[in-house]
């Protein structure tokens, strides 16, 4: 048997409302923020990530699903949004636009990891964008709108935790310092960490290991030494956020897997998911438009995992789709029968009925059952070219009539 690869999985006709739900949440808050959507391709030219995503990223390294185009051109599977969109916004010239730009997507995107519960190859994030605008209102508002989706969509247990990575030029000092730090305490650091130590150091607070957790509670914070500037821009946006009410929590070790990142940072979790607590997270990226050719163009955006949101929120009661009527015949050798059946069922989805042709020539006994099944309101049965029996099957009564007035009766019943 084959079957869909490791780490993918279908979705499935009864799992589909949900993300209906999920969209016309996105489609209803991000809109009436005046956030409009845009959907990229889903691969790009993997330099778009080398250069976007940061070459010393995990992504960047381990994750993305590169190939060959067979002109020589290496292409990437996407593994995240923020890159593509920014790709976009200078293709398409949109600093030309009314600024700042504000855009939303729901795509599915591509990374190789270990999959677990709530971690796949192929997964759906819905994230959104704003780009060409600074201020600590963008990036409150963002941050309330992610809020409010999660909110709309009952994620149970959410915490949010926020930080800020200040300018690439205090990071780098910093990093500098941090570095230092880790040299000093490098027999107490796991192996991988300590393999990691001048590519990666903020990775460092990530780990689980106990010793390397030891030495980072003592470890220089980068929201220590953010500059005064960074420090107010910081300020604001939590004074914003109090004002709203939104609750966070200050972590100064906050790290998010890419290195396009600038200031404000945040992320999501709930204590709904398991070790994959991520329900989704951004941050501003004001240099990031710059580095993939663009203009200088400040920018800021989020992303949140479409599965995890589905898992951290309460199953709704699945309710059938509505099904008024079936169309069958009473004779399965009546040509006639079965070709008024087929006009039949066709003029009824054109009067806007859930109308249904009863398509496997089953007998009228099983016909019925099936209409049982699928909790048909009607079931029409053809005798002839134009003659047919109505049953209710709340009632169980029938009606004879003629086959013109199945539609006008089953819309009668329809509005009682
Ligand atoms: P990131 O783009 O890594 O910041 O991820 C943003 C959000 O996307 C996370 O909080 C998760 O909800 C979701 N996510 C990231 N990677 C995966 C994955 N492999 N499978 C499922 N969801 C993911």
């Amino acid at each position: 048997m084959i079957q869909a690869p490791k780490g993918t999985y279908d979705v499935l006709p009864q799992e589909v409302e949900r993300r209906r739900v999920l969209t016309g949440h996105a489609e209803r808050i991000l809109g009436a923020a005046g956030y409009q959507r845009i959907e990229t391709p889903a691969f790009e030219a993997t330099e778009l990530f080398a250069r976007g995503v940061g070459e010393a990223t995990d992504i960047v390294q381990k994750e993305m699903y590169s190939f060959d185009d067979g002109g020589g051109r290496s292409l990437t599977l996407r593994p995240e949004g923020t890159a593509p969109v920014c790709r976009a916004y200078i293709e398409h010239g949109m600093h030309k636009l009314p600024q700042p730009v504000k855009l939303w997507y729901l795509s599915s995107f591509f990374r190789a990891e270990n999959p677990q519960r709530g971690r796949y190859r192929q997964f759906w994030q819905v994230g959104a964008e704003v780009i060409g605008c600074a201020t600590p209102e963008t990036d409150a508002e963002l941050i309330v709108l992610l809020a409010e989706l999660l909110e709309a969509m009952g994620v149970r247990g959410t915490r949010l935790r926020l930080a800020s990575l200040g300018q690439p030029e205090t990071r780098g000092a910093y990093r500098d310092e941090l570095v230092a730090y880790l040299r000093a305490h490098e027999s107490e650091l796991s192996d991988e960490v300590r393999g990691r130590i001048e590519l990666n150091p903020m990775r460092a607070f990530d780990s689980s290991d106990p010793g390397t957790r030891a030495v980072m509670a003592g470890a220089p914070k980068l929201l220590d030494r953010l500059s005064p500037d960074d420090a107010e821009h910081f300020a604001h946006v939590r004074s914003l956020l109090d004002a709203t009410g939104v609750v966070y929590e200050l972590d100064p070790t906050l790290v998010r897997g890419l290195d396009y990142y600038t200031r404000t940072l945040f992320e999501f979790s709930s204590d709904a998911l398991g070790a994959q607590s991520g329900v989704g997270g951004g941050g501003r990226y004001d240099r990031l438009i710059e580095q993939l050719g663009g203009q200088p163009t400040p920018g800021i955006g989020w992303a949140a995992g479409l599965e995890r949101i589905l898992l951290a929120a309460p199953e709704p009661p699945t309710a059938p789709d509505a099904v008024d009527l079936l169309v069958t015949v009473a004779d399965r050798e009546s040509r006639e029968a079965h070709l008024a059946a087929f006009v039949i069922a066709r003029e009824a989805r054109r009067a806007g009925l859930a109308a249904q042709l009863e398509l496997t020539g089953r007998s009228l006994k099983s016909a019925l059952k099936h209409a049982d099944r699928i909790q048909a309101r009607y079931v029409a049965i053809v005798n002839d070219r134009d003659q047919a029996t109505l049953k209710d099957m709340t009632s169980g009564e029938q009606k004879e009539l003629g086959a013109a007035a199945v539609i006008p009766e089953v819309l009668r019943g329809d509005r009682l």
